[in-house]
């Protein structure tokens, strides 16, 4: 099985490129934002504390994504590949996720990496806003508090994939079809 990760600081365009990565390549996408984000619509138990926590612009407890994913991965044995986007987002994150990988005697194909500017990202997540309505996307304190978070906490990532071999990096900044087409020559 495939296991590819999409990387990125908030605004960068991974849920963009997931959408069109999966209809190319048939992978199961899974987007912990997306995942919290159903089980705030759902109303459930887990979904009434993250959403304290996203509504503020922070993590919320690895143990939280870390069960979402391990039982995604569960549930979809029959897929060509997997497409993680949104996680994993702390090194501890990352180290749980090669050990669930490792039990099942697979490992992380590639961490595919899109980098944009920090004034980019206020700028990207300020029209995503009106076009989607997030909540944690409307207001510029949460923005900031969610680049701060991505620096202190998940950009450290980087360094445990660089150590890995598997890291890559392309220039987010350019038009969809051209990030697009970097990520398919990455895949
Ligand atoms: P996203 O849609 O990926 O921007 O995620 C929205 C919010 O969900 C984030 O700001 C976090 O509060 C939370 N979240 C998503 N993925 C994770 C993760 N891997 N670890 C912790 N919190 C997460």
């Amino acid at each position: 099985m495939k296991y590819f990760i999409l990387f990125g600081p908030p605004g960068a365009g991974k849920g963009t490129q997931a959408a069109k990565l999966v209809e190319k390549f048939k992978f199961k996408h899974l987007s912990t934002g997306d995942l919290l984000r159903e089980e705030i619509k759902n109303g459930t138990e887990l979904g009434k504390k993250a959403k304290a926590l996203i509504d503020k612009g922070s993590l919320v407890p690895d143990e939280v994504v870390e069960g979402m994913i391990a039982s995604q991965f569960e549930k979809n044995t029959s897929v060509g590949g997997f497409l993680l986007d949104g996680f994993p987002r702390t090194t501890a994150q990352a180290e749980h996720l090669d050990a669930m990988l490792k039990a099942r005697g697979e490992e992380v194909t590639s961490v595919i990496s899109i980098m944009i500017p920090d004034e980019m990202v206020m700028e990207r997540i300020r029209s995503r806003a009106l076009i989607e309505g997030r909540a944690d996307d409307a207001n510029d304190e949460i923005i900031a508090n969610r680049i701060s978070t991505y620096h202190a906490k998940t950009e450290p990532v980087i360094e445990f994939y660089k150590a890995a071999g598997k890291y890559q990096e392309i220039n987010g900044v350019g038009t969809i079809e051209e990030i697009f087409d970097k990520i398919c020559g990455i895949i």
